[in-house]
């Protein structure tokens, strides 16, 4: 097979060290090649030719969930980002591409009167990374107004209903699939308030969540308590390791602060992970996805 990708004539680079470029926490790792499809025709087409050709791939949206390993070196990724966002409403219902930013989504929302991503608008990630694990805050989940995912999937492009997708906490069984577009019916509210309301949540999670690179919450939540209070009790808080460190403001969080690699954030993973199950005897879940 032609591996020099450029008969494909789809913008793409080689050698890429996506981890940096492609990844919020901005943590070293190079790729075989990225691939920046500026249509839905043209994502499908990258989608279905890795697949047909057995070449590993992975669709990425703003990589705000995702950590590369020193394994991804053979890797080609499908980025989103030349996607573009097309959102449109018909009465209380948007449809939503895939691509679309969450913030962007509540902006579009808001102009409409239409209330139902306040609480979601500060998750740094698209809405195809958000449905794939249900992502949420603030006790609401993006699958919780939601009518229906498009996805293409076995070779073709179908509609699936809610009840079908099997959502639960940071979890769904869109993992196969690449997601196109969904529906959502959304509730009519006056555009001051949804503002309001949109403020106090981003005023909330600015107290809660430290800035630099991050992916946000490294664990799940097990049932009953956080996980970030589980890592606070074991006085983790504040452990650096390598250029990495357990944030001080919240011991969910690792912090890139100082090029950490990917080592160094797998060490607190794995320290993180062994002291709770010592102390508490509770196994912690990454939240995160490690390539
Ligand atoms: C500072 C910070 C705060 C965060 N806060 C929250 C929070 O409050 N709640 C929360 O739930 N998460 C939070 N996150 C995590 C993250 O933002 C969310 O999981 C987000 O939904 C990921 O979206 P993404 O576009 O970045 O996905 P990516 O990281 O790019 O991808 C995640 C997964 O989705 C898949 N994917 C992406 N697009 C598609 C597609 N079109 N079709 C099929 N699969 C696709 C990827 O293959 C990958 O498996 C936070 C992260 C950061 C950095």
């Amino acid at each position: 097979m032609d591996t020099s990708f450029d008969i494909l004539d789809i913008e793409h680079k080689v050698s890429v060290d996506a981890g940096r470029e492609l990844t919020s926490m901005k943590v070293s790792a190079k790729v075989k090649a990225v691939f920046y499809p500026k249509s839905e025709r043209e994502l499908i087409f990258l989608y279905d030719y890795f697949t047909k050709n057995k070449l590993p791939f992975k669709v990425l949206g703003n990589g705000s969930n995702v950590l590369f390993s020193e394994s991804a070196k053979d890797l080609i990724v499908i980025s989103c980002k030349k996607l573009g966002q097309r959102l449109s409403r018909k009465d209380d219902v948007v449809t939503i591409s895939a691509s679309s930013n969450l913030s962007h989504i509540y902006r579009f929302c808001q102009k409409n009167e239409l209330s139902g991503f306040e609480k979601l608008a500060s998750i740094p990630g698209t809405l195809g990374g958000a449905l794939k694990m249900n992502a949420g805050a603030f006790g609401q989940c993006i699958s919780d107004n939601l009518l229906s995912v498009r996805v293409y999937k076995e070779g073709r492009v179908c509609s699936l209903k809610k009840e079908a997708l099997g959502f639960g906490y940071r979890t769904s069984n869109l993992k196969n699939c690449l997601v196109l577009s969904a529906r959502f019916k959304l509730k009519r509210e006056d555009k001051c308030k949804i503002e309001q309301d949109y403020y106090s949540y981003s005023i909330s999670r600015a107290q809660k969540q430290p800035k630099g690179l991050s992916l946000g919450s490294v664990f799940k939540n097990p049932h009953l308590v956080s996980a970030g209070f589980l890592i606070d009790k074991c006085g983790l808080k504040g452990l650096q390791c390598g250029g990495a460190k357990i944030s001080e403001k919240h011991g969910n969080f690792i912090i890139n602060f100082n090029n950490a690699t990917y080592n160094d954030i797998i060490n607190l993973i794995e320290k993180i992970k062994k002291e709770v199950y010592d102390k508490f005897k509770i196994k912690l879940e990454e939240e995160i996805e490690i390539i």
